[in-house]
C-alpha cells in the first residue's frame, strides 16, 4: 500500500494499479462526536482498503455538501460543482501516471455529486475506470445487521457512528451528551429541509447503544466489505470493457 508518505520513486516502483481517494465532511455531529467525524471514519475505512487491495491511497478531502447540517458551528460546506470537478480532475490526473483504476469512498450522505463526477469520466475518459462506493450504505444491507441493533434507524451520530468513534479515538466522544432521536420522516428530507428543523440537536439514530467493541467490529467488517467489492467490480467492469 501507498500514501502521502511514501516517496515518488517508491510510488513508481511500487506500481499500483489501483488508487483509492475518499470524501468526508465538516460538520456537526451532535454535542457527542467531532465535526470530523465523516473525515475520520472514512480515512480509516480508505487506509484499511488500501492495504488488502495495495492501492495508492490519496489523502481524504476533508470537505462535502453539507447544507444540511447548515445553521450548527463548525460545519463547512463546499457547493456540489465544486465537488464534481475536484473528482473529475483527481481521477484524471491519476489516469495521466498510468494508474487506470480508480475507486472513490464516500464518508457522508451529502455527496450525490459525485456519482455525475463518475458518470462523466467514465464516458469522456475511456482509457480508465473510475468507480464510486458509499461502504456504510453497502455494510448497513449486509453484515453490519449482525453488529448493530439499530442499523435502519441510523442516520447522523447514532449507534454506528458513535461506535466507530470510539474505536478510533475513544477521546474525542462526550457520551455524556448522548441524547437518542429517530425522527419520525424518511430520511429525504434531508433534501427538502435543514437537520435543525427536523431534530434541533442534530441527531438521527440511537448512540446510546454504541460501543467501542462493535465499532473495531464495524470498521472492520466495512473494510473487508468494501475491499471485496471494489476489486469484484473492477474485474466485472473490465471484462465487460471489451465489448466496448
Ligand atoms: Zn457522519
Amino acid at each position: 500500500m501507498f500514501n502521502e508518505r511514501n516517496t515518488s520513486k517508491e510510488i513508481q516502483e511500487g506500481r499500483p494499479d489501483i488508487a483509492i481517494f475518499s470524501i468526508g465532511a465538516i460538520e456537526q455531529h451532535t454535542a457527542v462526536l467531532p465535526v470530523g467525524t465523516d473525515f475520520f471514519i472514512i480515512s480509516e475505512i480508505a487506509a484499511r482498503v488500501g492495504k488488502q487491495l495495495d492501492a495508492y491511497v490519496i489523502p481524504t478531502i476533508p470537505l462535502g455538501t453539507s447544507y444540511e447540517h447548515r445553521g450548527f458551528m463548525g460545519t463547512v460546506s463546499i457547493r456540489p460543482d465544486t465537488l464534481y470537478r475536484m473528482v473529475k480532475e483527481m481521477v484524471v490526473s491519476c489516469y495521466e501516471q498510468g494508474i487506470s483504476k480508480v475507486a472513490v469512498l464516500l464518508g457522508h450522505g451529502g455527496l450525490w455529486s459525485v456519482k455525475p463526477a463518475i458518470r462523466d469520466v467514465n464516458y469522456e475518459h475511456p482509457e480508465g475506470i473510475a468507480i464510486w462506493v458509499c461502504p456504510f450504505d453497502r455494510a448497513m444491507r449486509g453484515p453490519l445487521r449482525d453488529v448493530l441493533e439499530t442499523v435502519d434507524k441510523e442516520v447522523h451520530s447514532g449507534e454506528f457512528e458513535v461506535s466507530c468513534m470510539m474505536a478510533i479515538d475513544e477521546s474525542l466522544v462526550k457520551m455524556e451528551h448522548a441524547v437518542d432521536h429517530v425522527p419520525s420522516v424518511g430520511r429525504e428530507f434531508l433534501d427538502y429541509l435543514p437537520m435543525k428543523t427536523i431534530s434541533p440537536g442534530g441527531v438521527w439514530g440511537v448512540p446510546s447503544l454504541a460501543s467501542k467493541e462493535k465499532g473495531r467490529r464495524c470498521l472492520e467488517l466495512l473494510s473487508i466489505d468494501t475491499a471485496e467489492y471494489i476489486r469484484d467490480t473492477f474485474e466485472q467492469i473490465l471484462s465487460l470493457k471489451q465489448r466496448w
